[in-house]
């Protein structure tokens, strides 16, 4: 899986070249300039790191860092602390409220992308690091990839967790709320419909190795991971 780092930096300058280099380092990158925007997109998809500047207009980095902290949703995602500030104190703040790590500007490119790299490797796989096979499709939650016999399933960071919390529970269904609760975590924006968003994304990914109707729609409950039993509706509508 292509890791997403989400980028937040009000300079249009640092944040085209941090752009430019996270893309060049093989990254997904989505760019934003303040908190409120960050919010948005965190809300949407997590992203698998997040750039933060630390000056931001109206909500600081450091307060927008507290906050996603101290939501179960956010609270994992690695946080590398950008600043012009050079005092001590600051850095012991930014890692007092759990960044993962911090650079202080001006800083080079190169030394980032290998902080990225470093904070990406040591996340959590000790979690669930058990690698799933259920009928050709494979699951390596160490460095997040999907295969299906050698060739890669492309993913994104939510479609992996829906798949990964899929396939670790087959042969079970689940409501939407159920999905939500589990893969979205105590997010309360997300609503079914986004359930119904993301299984459809999942499918079309899977849809490339013939491997769609794995995802099965039961009528008027939800959803099922299913590789042996294949006559359920495949239509995500469903159950709407
Ligand atoms: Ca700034």
């Amino acid at each position: 899986m292509i890791a997403t780092i989400l980028i937040v930096e009000d300079e249009a300058a640092i944040q085209e070249l941090i752009a430019y280099n996270v893309q060049r380092a093989g990254y997904e990158c989505i760019c934003v300039e303040n908190a409120e925007k960050a919010l948005a997109v965190i809300n949407d998809a997590l992203p698998d790191l997040i750039v933060l500047d630390w000056m931001l207009p109206q909500m600081s980095g450091i307060e927008f860092a507290r906050i996603l902290r101290s939501h179960e949703r956010t609270r994992a995602i690695p946080i590398i602390m950008l600043t012009a500030r050079t005092e001590e104190a600051d850095k012991v703040s930014a890692l007092e409220i759990g960044a993962d790590d911090y650079m202080t500007k001006p800083f080079s490119p190169r030394e980032l992308i290998a902080r990225i790299h470093a904070v990406l490797r040591r996340l959590p796989a000790a979690a669930c690091d058990e690698i799933i096979k259920i009928d050709g499709l494979r699951l390596s939650p160490a460095d997040h990839r999907v295969t299906c016999s050698g060739s890669v399933i492309e993913l994104g960071p939510t479609e992996y967790r829906l798949l990964h919390f899929l396939m670790t529970h087959p042969e079970r269904v689940y409501s939407r709320d159920q999905l939500l609760h589990q893969v979205w975590g105590d997010q309360v924006s997300a609503e079914g419909r986004t359930v119904d968003v993301h299984i459809r994304r999942l499918r079309k990914a899977l849809e490339a190795v013939s491997k769609d109707d794995y995802i099965q729609t039961v009528r008027g409950i939800g959803y099922r991971f299913s590789a042996t039993a294949m006559s359920f509706v495949k239509d995500s509508d469903a159950t709407t």
